[in-house]
């Protein structure tokens, strides 16, 4: 098996699993053009990619997910619920001021009035400007309108952000897109070529990476954690998680490679430039993993059978990369016979070297 980590952090994560037969992109949070660039740094083919696997809907998951998919025609493996959560993210959203919308109203309720007096006229042969002039008309005057008090957002792909990302998509069509495609993406910004459902707990098989979904507790809809066992290897991926429940303990038992979160430094973190509400969610336990969360599982649960532990989602702002190598490089020294074990770093601005197995 091989394990290719094209990017970890904040600002985009994907990385392809690969076995001699199967190439999965897991994520897909750079844009397509940095994904392909990445890919082929790495020394991965895109174009032998069989299935996209996303983990969770967060932008640094899945932002160049659409058109890299559409662009490779690839199935993209969702949980039902993540993927729906990714289609009302996509959905642009037409939001009009209160004043529009009584402008709206008016205009229905004229239509219908005129549509009712052609009828009447037809009906009895009386022209309806032979009628008083508040026959029909006498109810379509508005009161005064109140000052709009609702900010009108646009649906404009310069200030709409999901707009700007569909047009985005549209640009990144290229020529030889399936016709079909490209005519899916004009009628729906969130149209992906093939959609495959999977369920935590349940196994499935893309190809012959047999592959364990796990829950992680983390704040978004329904984010998941993977265990992929091929040609008798298994590679552990455990990012975004508050901390480490049971099932995840248990998930990542026997594994060669371990992907796994540590995002911050809790000093820092706590003198660094985040919010209060941010520092807040980093800390609670739907937010990231810290160094000592992770060195903690390391020292306490982990079962010191991977060659490779890879140290992954490393915070920018609140985390030094030498911190949390000593951390995790403390707690696996504490133990003798996981001297074996090799800490690696997964970057964020470049491709980690590949791991072969
Ligand atoms: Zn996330």
């Amino acid at each position: 098996m091989r394990m290719s980590v094209l990017a970890s952090g904040s600002k985009g994560n994907s990385a392809v699993i690969a076995s001699s037969r199967t190439r999965i992109l897991v994520d897909a949070g750079l844009s397509c053009r940095e994904l392909m660039k990445r890919m082929h740094q790495a020394g991965e083919d895109p174009g032998k990619l069989d299935a996209i696997l996303i983990t969770h809907e967060h932008a640094d998951h899945v932002s160049g997910l659409p058109v890299l998919a559409r662009r490779l025609n690839i199935p993209v493996y969702f949980t039902e619920a993540t993927h729906r959560a990714w289609v009302r993210q996509m959905t642009p959203k037409h939001t009009i001021s209160y004043k529009q919308w009584l402008e709206q109203q008016r205009r229905e309720k004229q239509e219908r009035l005129e549509a009712q007096a052609l009828a009447h006229q037809f009906a009895t042969g009386v022209a309806t400007d032979e009628l008083p002039d508040d026959h029909f008309f006498a109810s379509t005057t508005l009161p005064e309108q109140p000052q709009d008090r609702f900010t009108e957002v646009s649906p404009d792909a310069t200030t709409n952000p999901e707009m700007a990302l569909a047009a985005a998509a549209e640009d990144d069509l290229c020529d030889d897109t399936p016709r079909s495609v490209k005519e899916g993406v004009r009628e729906n910004p969130s149209f992906l070529p093939i959609v495959e459902y999977f369920q935590a707990g349940r196994h499935l098989c893309i190809g012959d990476i047999d592959i364990t979904p796990f829950t992680i507790p983390h704040d978004a809809t329904d984010p998941c954690g993977f265990v992929f066992a091929s040609e008798g290897l298994r590679i552990g991926f455990a990012t975004d998680l508050g901390y480490m429940p049971p099932n995840v303990k248990l998930a990542l038992k026997n594994c060669d490679v371990l992907l796994l979160e540590s995002n911050h430094d809790l000093e820092m973190l706590r003198d660094g430039p985040y919010p209060w509400s941010v520092k807040q969610r980093v800390l609670s336990r739907v937010g990231p993993l810290s160094n000592d969360a992770a060195a903690d599982f390391l020292l306490r649960d982990y079962d010191g059978g991977a060659a490779y532990v890879v140290l992954a989602h490393l915070s920018e702002s609140n985390n030094h990369p030498e911190l949390a190598r000593r951390a995790a490089e403390a707690a696996v020294g504490d133990r003798l016979r996981l001297l074996g074990n090799r800490i690696l770093l997964a970057p964020q601005a470049e491709p980690m070297e590949s791991l072969c197995l």
